[in-house]
């Protein structure tokens, strides 16, 4: 099985190659407004659009074609292409508003486009984290050969495992960061054939059951964040949009940090306990509580928990998962908040009192995120957990995110944090 992810790194020497980022990036920009113009005519004359081998044979010739190392210049003009293929294809469905790909240019100015290199144009240092990026011909008379940039990655991220197919030198909020596009053959074994249920919330971002044990993740780091970020964004005036901005990013880059520790740790929990498959509540059932009123982590900034942080953390946790051989399936949440786990009856004289699941049926007690993780677990493993009390209902471990060490452990070991 081959797996592929790009991973994202910021700059650390950016004084010293922002400059040569932004000619490329620029220079990029140029000669997608070369290829857009050579289809303009061809356009005008044939009536219809040259592709990305035709943009490629017809310009290479061209003087802004070797600004940029020749495989970079190749994907600006494929970028290009695929842009027309996309209009065309709104066009075919129907879509009459959709507008052909433009120039990239602003008043006298370029925009600072991405620059793409395959393994011909950079070289790359697992030791130093540094990556040299070639410079087309142009560009390299009056300068160095190449820009040296050193980076930094999450922590948790080591490329050496991996076979990295492309470098791309990517402009957003108004810096420089390196997509570095990466490959992998992978064969693993499942750890065992067991089952895991996940009922993701809010109070509790997820709830992990085992049948038999429980784990929980409260929320707080996040909510914390959203606290603090919130009132900080509140006191900038437009004025400071910069630092709004640089709020943003930082508030974004600790969230994708803790959804990634989040599910690393969670699937390290499953290998311990030889899981095979991952069960995790379709999103669709957190829009709305038990009142129909929709949940949101109150006054202080809305987590956008519908969209964004619970489609990414599946996303994230699956290709976590399947690295290790661990299968990860979404199965819907209908009436799993609703059903006791123990007895199985749904609809009955069931409560739930601050955050406990109380069913008058069997009398079970249970933490409500557990029995509904539980529930989702039965989805795919319709057995009981093995005669067990139904103790662990009730009791589930509470695992903390702890700042200070960037990582999950279990309550008693974390110290309180603060962004
Ligand atoms: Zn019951």
């Amino acid at each position: 099985m081959r797996t592929h992810r790009t991973f994202e790194a910021s700059i650390t020497n950016p004084r010293q190659v922002s400059d040569d980022l932004d000619q490329l990036g620029r220079a990029a920009s140029k000669l997608w407004n070369v290829g857009r113009h050579y289809a303009q005519e061809q356009w005008d004359e044939t009536g219809e659009i040259p592709d990305d081998g035709e943009l490629k044979s017809e310009l290479k010739g061209h003087e802004r074609y070797r600004d940029l190392h020749s495989q970079s210049s190749q994907r600006v003009l494929e970028e290009l292409a695929e842009a027309f293929n996309g209009w065309f294809g709104k066009r075919r469905n129907g879509d009459n508003r959709a507008r052909p790909p433009g120039y990239r240019k602003r008043g006298d100015s370029h925009p600072r486009s991405t620059v793409s290199l395959k393994a011909a144009g950079f070289k790359h240092d697992a030791q130093f984290n540094r990556v040299r990026l070639s410079k087309g011909r142009n560009l390299k008379e009056h300068r160095t050969d190449f820009v040296l940039c050193e980076y930094e990655l999450r922590p948790d991220v080591d490329l050496s495992e991996w076979d990295i197919q492309q470098v791309r030198a990517v402009h957003k909020y108004d810096e420089w960061r390196l997509h570095f596009v990466c490959r992998k053959s992978i064969d693993p074994e499942p750890p065992g054939d067991s089952v895991a249920g996940i009922d993701l919330g809010i109070s509790n971002v997820a709830a992990l059951s085992f049948g038999g044990e429980s784990i929980l993740f409260p929320g707080n780091a996040l909510k914390e964040d959203e606290y603090y970020f919130g009132r900080k964004k509140a006191k900038c005036d437009d004025s400071r949009s910069n630092e709004r901005l640089r709020l943003d990013r930082k508030r974004t880059e600790r969230r994708t940090h803790f959804l990634h520790t989040l599910s690393k740790h969670i699937v390290s929990e499953c290998i311990e306990r030889g899981v095979g498959t991952i069960v995790i509540g379709d999103l669709g059932g957190i829009r709305d509580d038990e009142n129909g009123e929709s949940r949101n982590w109150g006054k202080h900034g809305n987590l956008d928990l519908h969209g964004w942080a619970f489609d990414r953390f599946t996303s994230i946790l699956d290709y976590k998962a399947e690295t290790e051989g661990i299968d990860v399936t979404v199965e819907s949440e209908c009436n799993t908040s609703k059903t006791c786990s123990a007895c199985r009856t749904k609809d009955g004289g069931q409560r739930v009192e601050r955050g406990l699941y109380v069913c008058d049926e069997c009398n079970t007690v249970a933490n409500a995120d557990v029995n509904g993780a539980e529930n989702i677990r039965r989805k795919v493993t319709p057995s009981p957990s093995p005669d067990r009390s139904n103790g662990w209902l009730a009791q589930p471990s509470i695992h903390l995110f702890d700042c200070s060490e960037g990582c999950f452990a279990p309550r008693e070991q974390v110290v309180d944090c603060k962004p």
